[in-house]
């Protein structure tokens, strides 16, 4: 069985705290290898990462992984993150550069990912497995795809052991991009990042934003949908099931899901799979 992994946010409210215990009881039956924790920007007093990251442990006996970003941070408080999570148990860190909060002018002490990788490799050694963020599809900001490549390697060197990608839709830019990195000389696993597709015009919000594009002949029958939500649970969950499909039979060595905190959307697909 090809390794799984899930992505939450960290709840802000209590219903959103019982709506992520429902939800994490039920994924937990699928047995993940780990589950991750987002990061949100605007730094470290801010974030309801690290009380998260205890509830999943006290509650639903799981090792999380805290996403940790550099934008916005300086260097001390990174330092005291990398301390508290470390109190905490957590042995993997997913490791981004993190977006400039609105109205936030000042980009921190470090300004990219490798820098961040290189910081925590000097702090704290080998003790975090570090996962770091790969685009398939090239990430917005970067000038083309070879200088996205070259400074995905960069995290690569600083010292990550692994990545996740950005979620797509369509498999060929994920098997190109692995080809692409092992013909720069990269040999750490790439695990695709599945977005399932619960409520569309989110999912054509979100990828407006991150880059990944909606195939036409998907976003032709999606629309055809019009508000026929179970139509679009059933055809999202279909289309998503067979992109998995197609990954794991390509040699994808896992599959990280974005759960958006709930359960029945990643269900869907899981279901399918087997
Ligand atoms: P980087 O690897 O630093 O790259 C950012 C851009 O800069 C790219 O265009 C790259 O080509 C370019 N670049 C890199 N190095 C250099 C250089 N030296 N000189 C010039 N250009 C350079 N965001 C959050 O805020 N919180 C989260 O918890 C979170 N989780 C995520 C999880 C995953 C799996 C993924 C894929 C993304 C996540 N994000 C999260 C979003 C992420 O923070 C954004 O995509 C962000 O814009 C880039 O982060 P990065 O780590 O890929 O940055």
């Amino acid at each position: 069985m090809t390794p799984i992994s899930f992505e939450f946010y960290p709840p802000k409210t209590d219903e959103q705290r019982s709506q992520l215990d429902k939800s994490v009881a039920r994924l937990k039956r699928e047995s993940p290898e780990y589950v991750s924790v987002t990061f949100g920007a605007g730094g470290s007093t801010l974030s309801h990462t690290p009380e998260t990251i205890q509830r999943l442990k006290r509650e639903h006996d799981l090792p999380a992984a805290p996403h940790i970003t550099c934008m916005g941070g300086s260097r001390e408080e990174i330092r005291g993150l990398l301390k508290l999570y470390r109190a905490l148990g957590a042995k993997r860190l997913v490791t981004l550069r993190g977006d400039l909060p609105s109205g936030m002018v000042s980009p921190g002490d470090l300004r990219y990912a490798n820098e961040l990788v290189e910081f925590i490799r000097n702090e704290t050694g080998d003790h975090f497995h570090i996962e770091v963020a790969a685009y398939p599809e090239m990430h917005p900001q970067a000038r083309d795809a070879h200088a996205d490549l070259a400074h995905f390697k960069r995290k690569v060197d600083a010292g990550a052991n692994g990545a996740i990608t950005q979620y797509f839709y369509n498999a060929d830019a994920y098997f190109r991009f692995v080809d692409d990195v092992r013909g720069a000389g990269i040999d750490i696993p790439i695990v695709p990042g599945i977005m399932p597709i619960a409520n569309f015009s989110q999912i054509r919000r979100f990828s407006d934003l991150c880059g990944a594009e909606i195939p036409r002949w998907v976003m032709q029958r999606m629309l055809a949908y019009a508000d026929d939500v179970q139509s679009i649970r059933a055809f999202g969950a279909e289309v998503v099931a067979q992109l998995c499909r197609r990954l794991i039979d390509g040699g994808a060595p896992g599959l990280h899901f974005y759960t958006l905190n709930l359960a029945k959307p990643t269900l869907n697909v899981l279901e399918r799979l087997r």
